[in-house]
């Protein structure tokens, strides 16, 4: 039996995607060969990535201004390729501190260049979206992230920037709908929403990447990667061939748009037992909630731990916070059905019922 699966990722997969995938390791549609045999080189292979990347065009309804880049590895070497690429040692970054992984970003980009931060929510817990200080002198870009994974908030519009914007995208990108035309460098790592881990995403305005540096390791290289269609050094094959799998499946669904409206409804619904649930409550700011992680505590610590275990018996796993946050976290994204989080609301309501005497106020 599937379990109720809400990891913040790697995550949960479409059933359909895992299944095709286990055939296509055995042999890829019809070829004769498994889907992990196949050179990078063939046409086979070419075919699959050119593939991925016309989806990634076509659910993101990116114009010709913006080109698709399907790298090796996660989030953090995007952290360690961005500053490499754009950010000199006399240059300054500015980045929006929405907690750890912006933390992260700055760490790896203070090795390129000079760091700041332009507005923080460390005060606030990082409980809400903060607020931009005034620009200050000639930023190189200003990043950020557009959901936070640990801490469950997100933007719901992107601000808008008299520099080039960056957006760390890991964990909302393909499930809200996003203007790319005011983004002029994008990436996610595959293990929320495209597939499994080992591959990345990058969407990068054609003018932004000409301000590339070009005196750096080919591998490393954005224009040298764009340049070789994101097959340069062996990609990995079988996360593009899963990745490709997942967007299949996305389109199938409608789309980001339609499944941006369910993501809606299982947001809500399970912020709304939070809410009503008298055990349980969410520290984060309603209009700043993220869809992809909802994050909430137990009012008591030994409600959490019980209400571990009593997901543990219900089948539900995935379900912690991460350790820089604590509490409790259910990561939604789209192939997380409405009816698991339905499911897992109902296991709120009879932890509730077993714990009636335990009431806070
Ligand atoms: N940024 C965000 C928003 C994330 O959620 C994560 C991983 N959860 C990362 C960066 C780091 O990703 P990776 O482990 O692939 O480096």
């Amino acid at each position: 039996m599937r379990k109720f699966n809400f990891s913040s990722g790697p995550s949960v997969l479409p059933l359909p995607v895992l299944q095709q995938a286990a055939a296509g390791l055995l042999e890829l549609e019809h070829h004769g060969v498994s889907v992990a045999e196949i050179s990078h080189r063939s046409r086979l292979f070419t075919d699959l990535l050119n593939e991925l990347i016309s989806l990634f065009r076509e659910l993101l309804h990116l114009g010709p201004e913006h080109e698709v880049i399907i790298l090796q590895g996660g989030a953090r070497l995007q952290f360690a390729q961005i500053p490499m690429n754009f950010l000199k040692p006399s240059e300054t970054a500015g980045f929006i501190d929405t907690g750890y992984w912006a933390h992260k970003a700055m760490e790896y980009a203070a090795c390129y260049g000079q760091v700041i931060t332009i507005g923080s929510s460390a005060d606030q817990g990082y409980h809400i979206i903060p607020e931009i200080s005034d620009l200050p002198h000639q930023l190189t870009y200003v990043q950020l992230t557009t959901n936070n994974t640990i801490y469950g908030t997100q933007y719901q519009e992107l601000p808008k920037m008299a520099v080039p914007l960056i957006a760390d995208m890991s964990s909302d990108l393909l499930s809200i709908t996003r203007d790319f035309s005011a983004i002029d460098f994008a990436f996610a790592c595959a293990q929320k929403n495209v597939g499994p881990a080992g591959v990345s995403v990058a969407i990068v305005k054609r003018s932004f990447l000409e301000k590339a540096h070009d005196q750096l390791p080919p591998v490393f290289s954005y224009k040298n990667l764009v340049a070789h269609h994101s097959n340069y050094a062996t990609p990995p094959v079988v996360n593009v061939y899963m990745s490709l799998l997942n967007l299949r499946w996305l389109k199938g669904q409608g789309g980001v748009a339609a499944v941006e409206k369910i993501n809606e409804e299982k947001a809500a619904l399970l912020y709304n037992e939070i809410e009503r649930n008298r055990l349980f409550n969410c520290p984060v700011v309603p209009a700043h909630r993220s869809r992809m992680n909802v994050c909430f505590f137990a009012k008591e610590k030994n409600t959490e731990l019980a209400f571990l275990d009593f997901c543990h018996e219900k089948n539900i796993v995935g379900i912690e916070g991460h350790k820089a946050a604590g509490g409790l976290r259910a990561s939604i994204y789209n192939a997380q059905s409405l009816e698991n989080v339905a499911y897992l609301a109902k296991v709120m309501q009879q932890f509730e019922q077993q714990h009636a005497s335990t009431v806070y106020y």
